[in-house]
């Protein structure tokens, strides 16, 4: 017999990937009614993606996860390549060497997604009782437009349907290893399930976010297309513990021999992950059958690839022949209903982006929603989740067309040589490689973003501050607390807890003028924090602000600063976060008293700088223009209701 039950949630999300879990990080902060489904019986262990970039990092940082992705995952730097040596060998011909390292603390980390997804799912159990509910997918979905315009409304109805243990268990592919789980992964090997099998639970919902991967079921009940290429891309993809005497096995490296082509990714342990094409971009058949592929094929491919190097495995956690098409769907939401991360953009794994996309796509999306949700911002600001995004992943798409055609070219270029029985790497060639990767290095890591003009990105900023722009990211800087000297990176004093920061960038404060300014700051800023605050609330929950200085820190002192940044609690104290200054550090060399130039602001003068939650820069102005960033805040924030509580 069919059980039936029925539910109401503000948010449902579909899908607890990377995406999913990026929005579901959100719903935690704010404390937002919300539920999270994914059809797996359990969350994934091993395979999927394994690259985070450096902009992915700097928010997992400002989550706290970052240093857990540090500690087990490989760092990688650069990108060695290996080409025909003429005489039937391979060589190295050069290296590929990131400069992220010059703008960010975070170069790119390579793990497993299972652990990735295992730290986010630990910081949302920590802040909120949201947690996964496997086994489940959706049966139908109906949406009433007529309550699209009524906050308390709830316009979805889905019917979801608890999976049996066989609908809901992917079977590996054979040949793996058999898997030793982390501790910390030990509890989610059990499946859980909130209902017994076949149940069907009609849950009403005033927003759905459909995380559901590039074969998304959302996508498909909103009627939205998923256009681009209609042939596939086939990769072979393994990660084992290679036996190899390839002397760059520890770096990650391009191998291009007269056999083939072949990534090599270095990953945590002793683990190398192996891209094979099955089909490169120029011979792709739809008639290929990827259910054909064998891990001894595989095996057989990198052998001969990489001879006259030995190569073979004992240990495989993982293989897939992973198949994907360059695809993006033209739109990302119906009304209420929502598209996020693979489910809007599909493209080769060759670049390593899509968990990075889909990450950003989730962190992007999810702190307007809960202040949607909370009534805190009109629903027009949901509109910018795809005035940011979309044209983002349509730039991703372009960036890899171009980055499988540069390869092609290469490709064609090498074959041609070979039969001319000139086989040997080009210096040209190379210098073309590196060309295209420094021309593309600051988007592929996130590190521009090119976010428009809108109610939260207000472009007419004035140029008291050369570096930073609004839309953009606020560029990592180390600078030092001035309660005890601690130097801490600002993508981890700027936590992702769902408040606006305003930053006061004060300038030199022991300047008896700039001393004026400062003071003079406090009563606006004091308004300004109440008028957007809720009743009972903390004064600093909505925005919080924040003083950089740029004196010496021994010069100043806490008491030099106005009560705006000097709050204290009957329980905690004082709180110590609201002061830093840009000075050296005296035991870490890294921290140089720096920030103000990597950010282009005047060290006597100073200017102010509205983050968003996200850290995205909104406003740019003086650091007396107390009335101009009020006007940014009161073009989306609404003044809470007496009643309200956050
Ligand atoms: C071999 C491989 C290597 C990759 N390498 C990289 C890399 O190095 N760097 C990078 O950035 N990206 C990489 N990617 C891409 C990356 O995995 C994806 O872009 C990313 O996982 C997308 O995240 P997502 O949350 O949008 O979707 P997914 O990770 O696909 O998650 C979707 C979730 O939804 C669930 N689901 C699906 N349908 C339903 C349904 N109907 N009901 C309920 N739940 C459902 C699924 O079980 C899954 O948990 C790689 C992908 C593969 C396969």
């Amino acid at each position: 017999m069919t059980v039936s039950t029925e539910s109401t949630t503000d948010v449902l999300i579909i899908g607890a990937g990377p995406s999913g879990l990026a929005v579901a990080y959100w719903m935690a902060q704010y404390g937002i009614n919300a539920r999270i489904i994914d059809k797996r019986s359990t969350k994934i262990f091993r395979g999927h993606a394994d690259g985070l970039r450096g902009r992915t990092l700097e928010l997992l940082d400002s989550m706290g996860i970052t240093q857990r992705i540090l500690q087990e995952g490989y760092h990688a730097a650069g990108l060695k390549y290996w080409r025909p040596d003429g005489n039937g060998g391979l060589k190295r011909a050069g290296q590929l060497r990131s400069t992220i390292w010059k703008s960010s603390p975070h170069r790119m980390a390579l793990l497993s997604q299972g652990r990735i997804e295992r730290f986010f799912l630990d910081v949302i159990r920590d802040s909120s009782s949201i947690d996964v509910e496997r086994g489940v997918m959706g049966e139908s979905l109906t949406y009433d437009e007529s309550l699209e315009h009524d906050s308390q409304a709830y316009p979805i109805t889905i019917k979801l349907r608890t999976l049996s243990e066989e609908e809901a268990t992917p079977i590996p592919n054979p040949g793996t290893t058999p898997y030793r789980p982390a501790r910390d992964d030990l509890e989610d090997l059990a499946p859980k399930r909130k209902h017994n099998v076949g149940t069907i639970e009609t849950v009403r919902a005033k927003y759905l976010i459909g995380c559901d991967g590039a074969h998304s079921w959302t996508r498909k009940q909103l009627n939205i297309p998923f256009e681009g290429s209609h042939t596939d891309h086939i990769w072979g993809v393994m990660d084992v513990v290679p036996i190899t005497d390839f002397p760059d096995i520890r770096w990650p490296s391009s191998i291009d021999s007269p056999h083939g082509h072949l990534l090599v990714i270095t990953r945590e342990n002793n683990v190398v992950r192996f891209y094979v094409p099955l089909q490169e971009e120029d011979e792709i058949s739809p008639s290929f059958d990827r259910s054909t592929v064998t891990l001894d094929m595989l095996r057989e491919r990198v052998k001969s690839i990489m001879s006259p190097f030995s190569f073979d495995f004992k240990i495989c956690h993982w293989w897939a022949a992973y198949q994907v098409g360059r695809r993006l769907a033209p739109a990302v939401n119906k009304g209420r209903m929502y598209l996020v991360g693979d489910a809007v953009h599909t493209h080769s794994p060759k670049i390593g982006l899509g968990m990075n996309m889909s990450i950003q796509d989730g962190f992007n999306l999810g702190w307007k929603l809960a202040l949607v949700v909370k009534e805190m911002a009109p629903p027009s600001i949901l509109g910018t989740y795809k005035s940011e995004r979309h044209q983002l992943a349509k730039m991703l798409l372009e960036f890899d067309q171009k980055w499988a055609a540069f390869f092609l070219k290469q490709k064609k270029k090498q074959d041609q040589l070979e039969l001319q029985g000139l086989p040997e790497a080009n210096p040209e060639d190379i210098q073309a490689m590196q060309d295209v990767f420094r021309e593309n290095e600051m988007f592929a890591e996130g590190h521009v973003s090119f976010y428009k003009a809108s109610l939260i990105v207000d472009k007419d900023s004035t140029a008291v501050a050369k570096h930073l722009t609004a839309g953009e990211r606020f560029p990592q800087a180390l600078i030092c607390k001035q309660a005890d000297g601690q130097p801490w990176w600002t993508s981890r004093l700027l936590n992702s807890d769902g408040r606006f920061r305003l930053l006061l960038l004060v300038g030199d404060c022991r300047l008896e003028d700039q001393k004026s300014r400062i003071l003079a700051l406090n009563g606006g800023l004091l308004a300004l924090q109440k008028r957007f605050t809720p009743p009972k609330q903390k004064l600093d929950s909505v925005i919080e602000v924040k003083a950089i200085h740029s004196a010496p820190l021994d010069d100043v002192e806490l008491s030099d600063f106005p009560p705006v940044l000097r709050q204290f609690d009957e329980t905690t104290g004082w709180d110590y976060t609201k002061v830093w200054s840009d000075s050296e550090c005296f035991w870490d060399e890294q921290c140089k008293g720096n920030a103000y130039e990597i950010w282009g602001v005047d060290r006597s003068r100073g200017a102010m700088v509205a983050l968003r939650p996200d850290q995205y820069i909104g406003w740019i102005g003086e650091l007396d223009d107390v009335a101009g960033v009020t006007k940014y805040f009161e073009g989306f924030l609404h003044e809470p209701r007496p009643e309200a509580v956050l």
